[in-house]
């Protein structure tokens, strides 16, 4: 592979000049580092460190290369000057995605799940609900319990063999968006610590609206880049690990997404770590 397009010789002068236009807003982005730094930031980490170890993925496959990380000077969104290529991407998530500790957290998740629907309950104007990216289904059995028509999706084959395993109830569907019917719509909209892994923000969200039904709710969850903690530490923030982590959003770059075709939402801040929490009313 020969060097980055985004990111050309002439371009190393001012490497700003190379950068594609935030994908949220299209705003101006202003480099935050290079890849060849972030390599030698990973070198410093321990061993069987996760981002220690996607640095060295990144090496071996240059089709998941980043180029660098920008940060928009209109939004605030953190993004990679270049794409990995999607294919090389599916590739490193059927080597990666497995989360051996998800099933041991399960029933703290299905604890807080379903508190979660208990308080949104009351605001649900329907009884459909999906989860996109539901991995083994903490949600989606929740909100079948809670008296929802629960659909759960996600990528991942083998997530959802284990989820119809776990929870033989509900609706479960491996693939994306379009392996729904076409003129399915949902009243209740779950998309947690999702929209950070997606090559193209702008046009998944737009998927995502399409799913919601008029009055729909949606609640999305993110980690924050905008946050005083996750500024200060730079490329030391512990979300930032390209290629999982592609668009690192704000509250201004959620804002942005959200801007025309919903009525209200709100942020909430994570209790527990750099996060945002968005509940918006589809218009
Ligand atoms: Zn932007």
């Amino acid at each position: 592979m020969t060097d980055a397009p985004l990111l050309s010789h002439a371009a190393a002068a001012d490497p700003n000049a190379a950068l594609r236009p935030c994908p949220v807003c299209g705003g101006t982005g202003a480099m935050l580092f290079s890849e060849a730094a972030w390599r030698g930031f990973t070198a410093t980490l321990p061993s069987g460190e996760r981002r220690a170890l996607f640095a060295a993925t990144l090496r071996a496959e240059p089709l998941l290369s980043f180029g660098a990380m920008a940060r928009c000077a209109g939004c605030g969104l953190l993004y990679p000057a270049r794409l990995p290529e999607p294919q090389a991407l599916g590739a490193f998530y059927q080597t990666y995605f497995g989360n051996p500790g998800y099933q041991k957290k399960l029933k703290g998740k299905l604890r807080q799940r379903r508190l979660q629907l208990a308080l949104l309950k009351p605001l649900v104007r329907g009884r459909r609900f999906l989860d996109i990216g539901c991995n083994l289904g903490a949600a989606v059995a929740a909100a079948h319990r809670a008296g929802f028509a629960a659909t759960g999706i996600d990528l991942s084959r083998e997530a959802i063999a284990t989820a119809r395993t776990l929870f033989p109830g509900p609706r479960f569907l491996a693939g994306d968006l379009a392996a729904l019917p076409a003129d399915e719509r949902f009243d209740l909209v779950f998309c947690t610590e999702v929209i950070e892994h997606v090559l193209d923000p702008a046009a998944f969200f737009a998927e995502l609206t399409a799913r919601l039904a008029p009055g729909g709710l949606l609640w999305l969850t993110t980690p924050d880049a905008g946050h005083r903690t996750a500024r200060a530490a730079g490329m030391a923030w512990d979300q930032i690990k390209p290629p999982e982590h592609l668009p690192l959003f704000t509250r201004a770059a959620l804002a942005r997404l959200t801007a025309s075709d919903y009525a209200w939402r709100v942020v909430l801040p994570n209790p527990r770590k750099p996060g945002l929490e968005m509940l918006a009313r589809r218009r």
